[in-house]
């Protein structure tokens, strides 16, 4: 496997309840107070043009942000990231958005964003010298950790709740990984995960190397902002499960201007989750903090996270930002599904539905002015889901006269 090492502009990880600034080493919690770290970046807008063209003449994935990651020596070959944003003027015209653009992160190797942040997972247990790879998944993450581990020889526990979907399931374990099928909710498997995390010696990339796994996330908008010609977008509208993504968002947005690769100008960060499954998008509209949701049920299984890790991080930086939130019904993620597929031919799972959905409930509620750019996340294919569109039309023997009766409205 190629390794290209590029710099890092790293200088260690910050905690974000005492503030104590600490070295890269193996702690995943801070060592004062046991607060989450995340890390810190040399950033200086005297350098903005020399940064710009380490990152555009870096590679086409992810790793052309290799100063804004936390790892020195970045794993280089595998193709995740650098997705299209793609204009979608149908479905602007549908939902009453003028500028609108989807940044379409089905194109990564496990069909979901997942795929980011287990990449500088991956990278930092190389790093560390770890032989195991684990995780608490809703689907998408078992996939991609179970693919990054096959990759590199490593071995992969992956735990999910037993009614995960099947596509899901069975992908994570044709890369050849345990898939432990937990009965009860993401929570309860989650709560048993950092259990076991501390007990076995593995890279844990949603406890052990979290940190590290969430910086993954930034790369979608710093992609967003450069496929714009380095400007942010006005709203950005991203599906939450834990929160990781959301945070992230806002993380990246500040890091690219205080880099000065972008100027400073509004943008908007929404919430999109499922109303049976709302506590961040309910906390941002009730003006309260969140209440975890103890039972899921919703459609958008791969965000039904009841108690978000970063869901608190994840309404302040909503509000910090302007923005919004809406919880949306499993019918209008259906539709929405089917809208965003019949008008822009993108196939994508319920999380995407909930995005797609929530923007037009934003553009109803006049939330996003005329002239305004707007960015979707798609963060899942609709290729590893059970199907939530019922009609698939008639079944008819290999004659013409047959089809023609059976298609006698369609042609009229
Ligand atoms: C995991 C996931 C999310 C949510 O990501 P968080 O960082 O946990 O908030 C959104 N969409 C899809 C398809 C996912 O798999
Ligand atoms: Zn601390």
């Amino acid at each position: 496997m190629a390794i290209a090492t590029r710099s890092t502009l790293l200088q260690g990880l910050r905690c974000r309840a005492c503030g104590e600034l600490q070295p890269a080493d193996e702690r995943y919690v801070c060592a004062e107070c046991l607060g989450p770290i995340e890390p810190e970046y040399d950033l200086d807008r005297s350098r903005a043009e020399d940064l710009r063209a380490e990152i555009t003449e870096g590679p086409r994935t992810l790793w052309r942000y290799a100063p804004l990651l936390p790892v020195r020596d970045a794993v280089g070959d595998s193709p995740v990231g650098w997705t299209p944003l793609i204009p979608a003027p149908r479905l602007g015209a549908a939902l009453g958005i003028t500028h609108l653009y989807v940044k379409d992160d089905t194109h990564n190797p496990t069909l979901s964003f997942k795929d980011r942040p287990v990449a500088i997972a991956l990278a930092r247990a190389l790093e560390l010298g770890l032989d195991t790879l684990a995780c608490a998944s809703t689907g998408n993450l078992a996939g991609a950790v179970a693919a990054a581990a096959a990759r590199s020889g490593l071995r992969a526990f992956v735990f999910v709740p037993e009614t995960t979907e099947p596509g899901k399931i069975a992908s994570a374990a044709a890369y050849g990984a345990h898939v432990v099928r937990v009965t009860g909710t993401y929570d309860q498997v989650n709560r048993l995960c950092g259990r076991l995390a501390d007990e076995h010696g593995w890279g844990f990339v949603n406890f052990t190397l979290r940190p590290y796994y969430a910086e993954g996330s930034k790369t979608l908008l710093f992609e967003c902002a450069e496929q714009l010609g380095w400007t942010l977008p006005h709203h950005v509208v991203v599906p939450v499960g834990s929160g990781a993504l959301l945070t992230r968002t806002a993380t990246a947005a500040a890091q690219l201007r205080a880099a000065g690769l972008v100027d400073d100008g509004h943008c908007h960060i929404h919430a999109a989750q499922a109303s049976g499954c709302a506590p961040v998008s309910d906390a941002v509209l009730g003006g309260r903090p969140v209440t975890p949701v103890r039972i899921p049920e919703t459609i958008a299984k791969s965000i039904a996270i009841g108690a978000p890790s970063d869901g608190d991080g994840a309404v302040s930086v909503v509000n910090a930002s302007g923005g919004s939130a809406a919880s949306v019904g499993d019918s209008d993620i259906a539709d929405a599904i089917a809208l965003l597929a019949t008008t822009e031919g993108i196939f994508i799972e319920p999380a995407g539905g909930v995005v797609v959905a929530t923007a037009r409930e934003l553009a109803r509620r006049g939330v996003i002015h005329d002239g305004e750019t707007v960015v979707l996340y798609l963060t899942g294919s609709g290729y590893k889901q059970e199907p939530t569109t019922g009609e698939l039309g008639p079944v008819i023997p290999p004659d013409a006269d047959a089809f023609h009766l059976a298609y006698e409205e369609v042609l009229r």
